[in-house]
């Protein structure tokens, strides 16, 4: 059974006592080319010429925690989140790349028939793009912010970005949570790469063990304006707030972007991982490390921006 709570339901539920509060539920590189997004997030930069081809990008699919594997691409992170109920896809590619996380579905042994749900963490082309044809294909449901379902809806600037516009459907807000099964998504609106950037924690298993896992849904400094840079500094220490909560820290880091969190780096340590190592990618230090990265790196973005404002 699947339930979106909708914060504003949770809180009159709460209020009601009908729900219990608490509810359910590297480097970043971010001004590299390749690590990062293209420039402007087109396609001109020659360096990121092989974006689009499916075989310069094609990585196998790969399992990363009891419940949860990679199914993206070189430059483009798509997860594959495994519940009792169904499946949840994180992000959705875009243009040929749809069937590499098709294929990769399959290849783990899980049918997309039992799709139910793709997150998006932003509006751009690279991670809404396959959004429509899941939804075409499998009827699974789109959840994204109401500003980035505007961004997805409208016209891209470059041709280049065009997709198919999924059918307008679930529009998640800062704080509603998603149950499915026996998994419980919260989800945070935390602006400034996109005005709505989506960012979503779940719970992720070691043979068993629960870790806390973050998305930070817009990691990259490819925006424009001090207000947008202001509001993503703002969404960094929400972050780092959260990662620092007494008892129960953000030890897992996922980014949309694989680079940006050394997805690949830490899947080749987790293949040859012995019985008894830690799992590489539950590091609640390295988290608060690279949280504190992005923060400096958007602090000299600042003083960039401000200076072109004239400020
Ligand atoms: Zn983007």
């Amino acid at each position: 059974m699947a339930r979106f709570v909708p914060a504003l339901a949770a809180a009159l539920l709460i209020a009601a006592g009908v729900l219990a509060c608490g509810g359910e539920t590297s480097s970043p590189a971010a001004d590299d080319p390749v690590d990062a997004e293209p420039a402007s997030n087109g396609h001109s930069d020659p360096q990121v010429a092989d974006l689009n081809d499916p075989v310069a990008q094609r990585v196998e699919p790969f399992r990363i925690f009891d419940n949860l594997y990679y199914v993206g691409i070189r430059w483009v992170s798509c997860y594959l989140l495994v519940t009792t109920d169904g499946l949840i896809l994180i992000d959705s590619l875009y243009g040929d790349h749809i069937d590499t996380a098709i294929d990769g579905i399959r290849t783990l042994g899980y049918d997309p028939a039992d799709l139910k749900y793709v997150l998006v963490s932003h509006g751009h082309f690279d991670h809404v793009g396959g959004t429509a044809r899941l939804q075409d294909a499998y009827g699974a449901r789109v959840g994204m912010t109401a500003a980035d379902w505007e961004l997805a809806e409208r016209p891209p600037d470059n041709p280049d970005w065009e997709i198919d516009v999924p059918v307008h459907d679930m529009v998640i807000a800062d704080g509603d949570t998603l149950e499915l099964g026996d998994t419980e998504l919260r989800f945070y609106v935390t602006p400034g790469h996109t005005e709505g950037v989506l960012s979503m924690e779940f719970p992720v298993r070691d043979d068993g063990e629960e870790h806390r896992a973050f998305l930070f849904g817009g990691v990259g400094l490819n925006f424009e304006g001090v207000h947008r840079t202001n509001l993503y500094l703002d969404s960094v220490a929400r972050i780092r707030r959260l990662a620092a909560e007494e008892g129960n820290p953000i030890d897992v880091n996922l980014s949309n972007h694989a680079s940006m969190g050394r997805i690949f780096e830490r899947g080749e340590q987790l293949a040859s991982r012995a019985e008894g190592d830690p799992h590489p990618f539950v590091d609640p230090e390295g988290y608060v490390a690279w949280l504190a990265e992005l923060q400096r790196n958007a602090e000299k973005k600042l003083v960039g921006e401000r200076e072109l404002a004239g400020e």
